[in-house]
């Protein structure tokens, strides 16, 4: 059935341009779009789907926001980059805006969310040898299994997923692998002096929206502040209110040391990321010893200036909790035999599905997208659910119908 779609109207085009001068290094779900609004995209052919992936929480506010798009059509026309060879008129006003709106000495501005755990990676390091005392080349930095923190070499030298490190060798050492959400695990591995810091997603977005028991981040917390370690939280997928609060970690008042900020910094808009930190920790790096040609750039600061605000002025924070729990209710309600599992906080959910068939979630995500909602399998079974923070009740019911019935494909 998605296969006769995928292969009408104009969509074949697109696809078989991307098949053969593209790279083949994701397996997208076989639809073409070519227009957002709000929760809303719609394809070449005019079809209106919901977003249920948000461009993997980047599109918080929304797809076009029309603030956020008058923001960057506006800076446009007048300055877009300078480098950081000179100043711009836009990056002291944004530091300071970070600085109210998060409460941490210092900004670093990045563009994706790799560079901004790049850089957090190097921050906690040289912290390690300048203020700590770790000997030269020995800093560690203890990270979780099943974790998902970007592309990059360093990156994927410590993870435990095949499909993100296999075949990329030789990799970066210096990392300690512990089970998530094992307090014990992190209080024992936080014994070794030369332990500069402890990086981790307070929600396990990629790994299938993995929820840590209640209490896990004030215990991890607590562990790094007695030995002595940097509490670094990488919030890119977890922050600007998808789970509810404007941090993961707010949940538990838990003030990271270092927070890691990506994706819908910018809503969608463009690539903004960023590191925060207090004095002791930012001024460690001096002049020169780390950068980048975008970072910082006015254009990124006008929209992510614009981008929060907008988070704040239509309250998304309360509408994710709300609309989140309404979200998880209802597809209890539906009482599936092919859902194992419902899981999530805010408006960052999975659903784990129960079938015989290896294929089972991918074929519901092609059967969803044929009755108009866009999700992607995660790991195999789990399908994220993660709509635009601005969705209403209205749409909730709606798609949740739509999500019953297309579970009657694994019938
Ligand atoms: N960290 C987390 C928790 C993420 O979910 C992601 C992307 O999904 C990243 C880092 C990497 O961000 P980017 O793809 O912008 O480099």
């Amino acid at each position: 059935m998605s296969a006769i779609i995928a292969q009408s109207g104009k969509s074949p085009y697109y696809l078989a341009l991307e098949e053969k001068y593209g790279a083949h290094n994701y397996h997208p779900l076989p639809v073409v779009l070519t227009k957002g609004l709000g929760v809303f995209m719609w394809d070449v052919d005019g079809n209106r789907y919901f977003d249920f992936l948000s461009g993997y929480s980047a599109v918080n506010q929304g797809h076009c926001h029309p603030d956020i798009i008058a923001a960057l059509i506006e800076q446009a026309q007048r300055l877009t980059l300078t480098s950081r060879a000179f100043h711009n008129d836009l990056l002291g006003e944004y530091a300071q805006f970070m600085h109210d709106y998060f409460g941490y000495d210092k900004v670093l501005p990045m563009n994706t969310g790799v560079e901004a755990v790049e850089t957090a990676i190097k921050l906690c390091r040289r912290w390690g040898y300048t203020v700590k005392g770790i000997p030269e080349n020995k800093a560690i930095i203890v990270v979780c299994a099943e974790n998902f923190h970007g592309r990059t070499s360093t990156v994927i030298s410590f993870s435990s997923d095949p499909s993100s490190y296999a075949k990329f060798g030789p990799y970066m050492p210096g990392f300690l692998i512990i089970p998530y959400n094992d307090p014990q695990a992190l209080k024992k591995a936080l014994e070794n002096p030369h332990v500069a810091g402890f990086l981790a997603e307070p929600i396990q977005g990629e790994a299938g929206v993995v929820v840590p028991d209640d209490g896990f981040l004030t215990k991890a917390r607590q562990y790094c502040t007695d030995a002595n370690v940097l509490f670094m939280a990488d919030e890119i997928q977890t922050g600007l209110c998808r789970t509810g609060k404007l941090l993961a970690c707010d949940h538990e008042h838990v003030r990271p040391d270092i927070l890691i900020l990506g994706k819908a910094l910018s809503g969608g808009v463009l690539p903004v990321s960023a590191v925060l930190a207090d004095d002791e920790i930012m001024l460690t790096i001096k002049p020169g010893e780390h950068g980048s040609t975008y970072g910082g750039n006015p254009l990124a600061c006008k929209v992510a200036i614009t981008a929060l605000t907008v988070l704040k002025n239509e309250k998304m924070a309360a509408n994710a909790e709300a609309m989140g729990k309404l979200m998880r209710q209802e597809l209890h309600n539906l009482q599936s035999p092919h859902i194992h599992t419902i899981r999530g906080q805010g408006l960052l959910n999975a659903i784990v599905i129960d079938h015989a068939e290896k294929d089972a979630a991918w074929e519901l995500c092609l059967a969803m997208k044929d009755n108009g909602l866009l999700a992607k399998p995660t790991h195999g079974d789990k399908i994220r659910l993660a709509p635009p923070l601005t969705i209403d009740r209205e749409q909730v019911l709606e798609s949740v119908d739509i999500i019953h019935k297309s579970l009657t494909v694994l019938d």
